[in-house]
């Protein structure tokens, strides 16, 4: 091997049923690497000519898919390393055709050619190297593969194989899962031991390879469970067609990060696909019974109905209705509003099929949700609100969806990738925290929460509230960093608390809490006290961050340390003279003719002088808190008025 060689990034690539990803891992942590013209999933399709040879791949493959049905070669991880009669229950799903080769391994006919699944895996891997030889400006040669926790040596050969073709060293097939966990850095650094004991947890006969352990090279290792400190998790991978949970134990021990697969369940026909017909399905009852016929629907259509259906589903993620319109030609066209309740009764069945194998698999692994210390969330239809409500129901805590659960597996493709090249981030996957965390308060100041070099759990929570009559939203900005302004602050991200009641301004009492569990995950809560109304976000603050990044901000806090919290005091002073002159304004308007004119005119003098200073850019801050604490001094009579006034009321 040359140095050259040797100094190739390794990737890490999510080659997965539906879509497929690849990712890189720098001292910034993860990212998804996308293509020259900026896309981050690559369909896992390839459409192929008459002669067999391959014509498109990924997007423009998929949208022609249903003009060459037997052209299109997708979902082909479903044939990998597998016999034509183990796929015969597959058939029924693919358009195309499946032959018997060389010991009646599954093949795919196209044309006159005969295709192994691996070459045309290559294919979706060489158009992935492309990109990230694109993206990363160099060539890349090395790469770990991802595969479901439940395939067996000959489906892990055979992904081996297709990386070999595709020119790739693979250097670890890593179990998806588990490349999940690593994403949320689980199994990167010692963990707490759990509070489960541990006889509990390493249950040998739960193991799905009993009395030993799958380490993520897919060779068996020696996991010293009795001694290595670790994480059970559960990995919750509900995508496009297919859906699993696997239930894994991670550890960082002395041969690097050993996962135990303790249980799989699944069904490898379930998916949002099902949801999309579902709603198709009820979309065609209701066009027949508004027009009264039969409709027969070409299949053009039906992809077009699929399209819209899927629209829809995706909208309601986040919306609490969508609506549907369809020309059905002949100047007839159909309208129909779906809400987010009718989906989620009409999906009702297909999540329990979900949360059944949950506790099926909890139950192969001999554990309890109490034993669960994590559950990550997995594949596009995680997103749905509907599923993550179940499994925080099934296993009883917040699932992880910090990353995005398309992109989560490949992230940590990446990480292990970076492990192996001996480049990960150590620095920052310590036990504190790095940078100081806080919110947005008014006017452009930062209330920090948790301070920089807290150790790790940490928790914090304050209250705030709003500064405008009748707020009913406020925005929760969360930002990273030790100077006193956001703009001088890393923005991490931001979420709206919705349907506060209206209350004047400063009744509300929101608290907000900020977690940041042993595994760095921070969990930012808004909850507004009287109405109960709540909102969360999960974010990962050492994202995007190096090391370098973190010493520069400090050493800037320090230049800046002085003129901060000058600019932070005048931020304060400001919003509390704004406060105390709309609640003199408003007494003065209730009570003006209980109080003599000297009062009045005294209460003048100091209001008059507050505003001078609120109108100054850059007032003398002592003289400012002077004014203030005189008005406050002088309007003590006032406010025993208003109060005498609203009693008697
Ligand atoms: P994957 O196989 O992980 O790429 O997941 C693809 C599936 O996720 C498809 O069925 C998509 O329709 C579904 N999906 C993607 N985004 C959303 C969303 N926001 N809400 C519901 N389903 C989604």
């Amino acid at each position: 091997m040359t140095t050259s060689r040797q100094n190739d990034p390794i990737v890490g690539i999510d080659l997965g049923t539906t879509n497929s990803l690849v990712a890189y891992c720098d001292e910034k942590g993860p990212r998804i690497l996308p293509s020259p013209e900026g896309q981050h999933l690559l369909p896992s399709v390839v459409r192929f000519d008459e002669q067999g040879n391959p014509a498109a791949i990924g997007t423009e493959a998929r949208r022609h898919a249903v003009e060459h049905p037997t052209r299109t070669v997708f979902s082909v991880k479903r044939l990998m390393g597998r016999s034509r009669d183990d796929v015969a229950g597959e058939l029924a799903y693919l358009p195309y055709e499946v032959v018997a080769g060389d010991q009646n391994t599954a093949r795919v006919k196209v044309g006159d050619r005969v295709l192994s699944p691996q070459e045309i895996s290559a294919m979706i891997l060489r158009e992935l190297r492309r990109w990230a030889e694109s993206a990363l400006g160099t060539t890349v040669r090395r790469a770990v593969i991802t595969v479901p926790a439940y395939f067996d040596d000959a489906q892990r050969q055979a992904t081996r194989d297709a990386g070999r073709i595709a020119g790739l060293e693979v250097l670890r097939i890593v179990n998806e899962p588990t490349a999940a966990a690593l994403a949320y850095n689980i199994g990167l650094q010692p963990a707490k031991p759990s509070t489960v004991s541990l006889s509990t947890k390493f249950n040998a006969a739960a193991c799905a390879t009993p009395a030993s352990c799958r380490d993520n090279s897919g060779d068996v290792a020696d996991a010293s469970p009795d001694t290595a400190p670790s994480q059970i998790v559960a990995v919750f991978d509900l995508g496009g067609g297919t859906f699993d949970v696997s239930i894994l134990r991670l550890a960082h021990t002395q041969q690097g990060i050993v996962d135990q697969v303790l249980a799989t369940a699944g069904d490898t026909h379930l998916g949002g696909d099902d949801v999309d017909r579902l709603i198709v399905e009820s979309l065609q009852r209701d066009i027949q019974s508004q027009f009264g016929q039969h409709i027969a629907f070409p299949p053009a259509t039906r992809q077009a109905f699929r399209n819209l259906a899927e629209a829809a589903k995706i909208r309601l993620s986040d919306e609490k209705e969508a609506k549907i319109e369809i020309d059905l030609g002949n100047g007839r066209s159909f309208q129909r509003t779906i809400t987010r309740d009718e989906l989620e009764q009409m999906v009702q069945p297909w999540v329990q099929r979900a949360i059944d194998c949950c506790r099926l698999a909890l139950k192969a692994a001999k554990l309890t949700h109490e034993n669960i210390d994590r559950v990550i969330l997995v594949g596009g239809s995680t997103r749905m609100p509907v599923v993550r409500r179940a499994v925080a129901e099934a296993f009883v805590t917040d699932p992880y969806t910090a990353l995005n659960p398309d992109e989560v597996v490949a992230l940590g493709a990446a990480v292990q990738a970076s492990v192996l090249a001996g480049t990960n981030r150590q620095v920052l996957l310590l036990d504190v925290i790095p940078l100081s965390l806080g919110i947005e308060t008014l006017g452009g100041a930062v209330a920090k929460l948790i301070m920089a070099n807290s150790t790790i759990p940490a928790r914090a929570t304050e209250m705030f509230t709003t500064h405008v009559e009748g707020q009913t939203n406020v925005s929760i900005h969360v930002l990273q960093g030790e100077r006193e302004l956001v703009k001088d602050c890393r923005s991490l991200g931001r979420f709206d608390l919705r349907g506060i009641p209206p209350m004047p301004a400063g009744l509300p009492k929101i608290n907000v809490t900020f977690l940041i569990d042993a595994n760095g995950i921070l969990n930012v809560m808004a909850e507004e006290q009287r109405s109960g109304k709540a909102a969360r976000i999960q974010i990962i603050p050492n994202h995007g961050l190096t090391r370098e990044e973190v010493a520069r901000m400090e050493n800037e806090s320090f230049a800046h340390a002085q003129e901060d919290m000058s600019a932070h005091r005048l931020i304060d002073l400001k919003n509390q003279a704004k406060l105390d002159l709309r609640a003199i304004d408003r007494q003065l308007q209730r009570v003006a003719d209980e109080l003599d004119a000297d009062y009045r005119r005294e209460i003048g003098d100091k209001v008059a002088a507050v505003q001078t200073f609120l109108d100054t850019d850059t007032p003398d801050l002592d003289a400012f808190h002077h004014a203030l604490d005189a008005m406050d001094k002088a309007t003590v009579r006032l406010a025993e008025v208003a109060i005498r006034r609203t009693l008697s009321e």
